[in-house]
């Protein structure tokens, strides 16, 4: 059952969907780009699995979670409430502890937060032990903003020569893997009050994919999963093919959590 706050979500859902739908339609045609060239993840996390379903009926086919935990128990919930034969596609979004590799992959069908070499090397010989031929793919989370945080592979703008080296090393270890195929690359813009001073941000990821295509032609570096609530519009304009998008859809979460 949904109590009442929940039930306002559900029944706004289609209408938060249908803005930000023109939302990122607007945004691409900005950007000299067609609309259907963007996917939208929502970002499902703090909501229960009612609101996922909603959101899966509403049309949107891809869910995004930040937590292996909360997914774990939300993602078989949301399948029991939804026609059996077809499932959203589930994204893991939030920083992915090494020792909850195995359930990421059992559970998403997309890792977004590829951040360290050792991470890819745990996953890869949890695949090879089972001696499955799975290829997950993997975006390579990348701090471009030259802000401190936790997670991403650091290339900051004021990135040195050996930085850069020791980043496209990192790059051709995970090539090296065969039971990992990186799609492309995600970014977190910092938190600013104005959306503009994102633009630097999302252009340097797209700058940094264009090199890597460059330079490891032998991967699909299409996708650049940039941009959130606050800021998707900007990174549309700067070439995302996936946005991230909770609270414009769903509101406001009321547990706290980034
Ligand atoms: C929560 C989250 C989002 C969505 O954030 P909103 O501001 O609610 O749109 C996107 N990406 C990641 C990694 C997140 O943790």
């Amino acid at each position: 059952m949904l109590n009442s706050r929940e039930m306002d979500e559900h029944t706004n859902i289609q209408e938060n969907l249908s803005q930000v739908r023109n939302r990122i339609a607007a945004a691409a045609r900005r950007g000299g780009r067609s609309p259907d060239d963007v996917r939208l993840v929502a970002v499902t996390k703090t909501h229960p699995p009612e609101v996922a379903a909603a959101a899966f009926e509403a049309g949107l086919t891809d869910l995004g979670e930040n937590r292996v935990g909360e997914a774990a128990d939300k993602i078989p919930a949301v399948q029991e409430l939804i026609s059996p034969a077809e499932g959203p596609r589930w994204h893991m979004v939030g920083h992915l502890q090494r020792r909850k590799a195995g359930p990421a992959i059992e559970l998403f069908d997309l890792i977004h937060s590829l951040d360290s070499v050792r991470l890819a090397e745990r996953i890869n010989r949890l695949i090879e032990r089972e001696e499955s031929d799975l290829v997950v793919p993997v975006l390579m989370q990348v701090n471009v903003s030259g802000e401190r945080s936790k997670y991403g592979f650091d290339l900051p703008p004021s990135a040195s020569p050996k930085d850069r080296a020791d980043f496209w090393q990192a790059v051709e270890q995970i090539l090296a893997l065969p039971h990992l195929r990186p799609q492309g690359l995600m970014t977190m813009a910092p938190l600013v009050t104005d959306p503009e001073r994102t633009r630097p941000v999302f252009y340097a990821l797209r700058e940094l994919r264009d090199e890597l295509r460059r330079n490891f032609p032998q991967a699909d570096w299409h996708e650049l999963s940039m941009g959130m609530t606050d800021d998707f519009e900007v990174a549309i304009e700067e070439g995302a093919t996936i946005v991230r998008i909770g609270r414009a859809i769903f509101g406001s979460r009321t547990t706290c959590q980034v």
